[in-house]
């Protein structure tokens, strides 16, 4: 695991253009998708449009594209033309092929490609193909365009083509090392539309609808939780997760068991446990909640808590609604929340 320096040193790095930090992080630029070395001599952006990283592999993975100013993949000494030239081609058209024949035609050795993606990025030349490809895929889904537009908009010929390349995105099922050190996260379709599920090697860390704009925000807490990069896979418990959620929503499951890993603080974490602990089918006031957790006057805290809570249906934050009895509010749309109270119900009923 790397570890990046103070936010406040990086600040003060890329500011002072101090090229001493170049390759100890690498800075992306929201408002234009860009990452950059620090030293990058670009116009500098506002800090709260910065994401840091610790590795251009990461910054890679969460979808921005290197500076063509500083040239970010080089840090460590200088890219050889040939590959400059490769990684532009991909970067403007991730989606083409690029067979070894076609490596060849352009005067490109592919095992010498092969060797120098897997040095330089830990992964193949195809592997990086793909992470370009779903990098690119992943900023529109967090923009907000439609999953099947993203999908075929990419050179993935349908929906599930698309979930599948995610999920086999680098090769290798993620083995123990990789389960280690990084959080996999893999689609699920569900009746209320696709959810991504997240999860490190203790458990599941995050479930979240895929339209939901603070889907960024919660990439970046997670990064910042648990210190690691976010790749696309699965582990045995997002298969657990899927199975229970499809019997979860055939209404056959009231309790989860699936392990859960949702570090916070602790008044959060006092929070999101007494959440788990109301049962299907029943709700509670935001007045309740913050009595069952013994802070009767944290009532706005409590709803606060409520609202960051990162793992949508299984910490059933949908189970809290106002006092008068009205839906209150929930990040994934209260037209979920109303469709999940009334499925919960209705097999309550029956
Ligand atoms: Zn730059």
């Amino acid at each position: 695991m790397t570890a990046l320096p103070s936010t406040q040193e990086m600040e003060r790095a890329y500011r002072a253009r101090d090229n001493s930090y170049d390759g100890i992080f690498f800075m992306g630029v929201r408002s234009t998708g860009i990452f950059c070395r620090p030293s990058c001599p670009s116009r500098k952006p506002q800090p709260q449009n910065v994401e840091f990283f610790p590795t251009a592999r990461e910054a890679l993975f969460a979808g921005f594209r290197p500076c063509k100013r500083c040239k970010p993949l080089s840090v460590h000494g200088e890219t050889p033309g040939w590959i400059s030239s490769l990684v532009n081609r991909v970067g403007r058209d991730p989606g083409a092929r690029y067979t070894d024949a076609y490596l060849r035609s352009e005067g490109v050795d592919p095992v010498r490609a092969r060797r120098y993606f897997q040095k330089t990025f830990g992964m193949s030349f195809q592997a990086y193909c793909r992470s370009r490809r779903l990098g690119k895929a992943l900023e529109q889904i967090r923009l907000g365009v439609d999953l099947d537009d993203v999908a075929l908009g990419h050179g993935f010929n349908s929906h599930s083509g698309f979930r599948e390349a995610f999920a086999r995105a680098f090769g290798a099922p993620p083995g123990k090392s990789r389960d280690a050190d990084c959080i996999v996260v893999a689609w699920i379709q569900s009746p209320l539309g696709p959810l991504v599920a997240g999860a490190t090697s203790k458990g599941i860390c995050m479930l979240e609808f895929t339209d939901r704009r603070m889907l960024d925000e919660q990439f970046r807490t997670l990064r910042r939780r648990f210190g690691c990069a976010i790749v696309p896979g699965e582990n045995r418990h997002v298969a657990q997760l899927k199975t229970e959620l499809a019997a979860y929503f055939a209404g056959t499951l009231r309790q989860f068991t699936v392990p859960l890993e949702y570090p916070g603080t602790p008044f959060q974490q006092r929070v999101w446990g007494e959440l788990r602990r109301i049962p299907h089918g029943r709700t509670i006031s935001y007045e309740e909640l913050a009595r069952r957790i013994g802070s009767p006057s944290a009532q706005r805290a409590v709803g606060h808590a409520n609202g960051l809570n990162r793992i949508a249906i299984v910490i059933p934050c949908h189970r809290v609604v106002n006092k008068s009895g009205e839906l209150g509010g929930y990040g994934g749309g209260l037209w979920r929340k109303q469709k999940l109270l009334a499925l919960e119900q209705e097999k309550a009923a029956t």
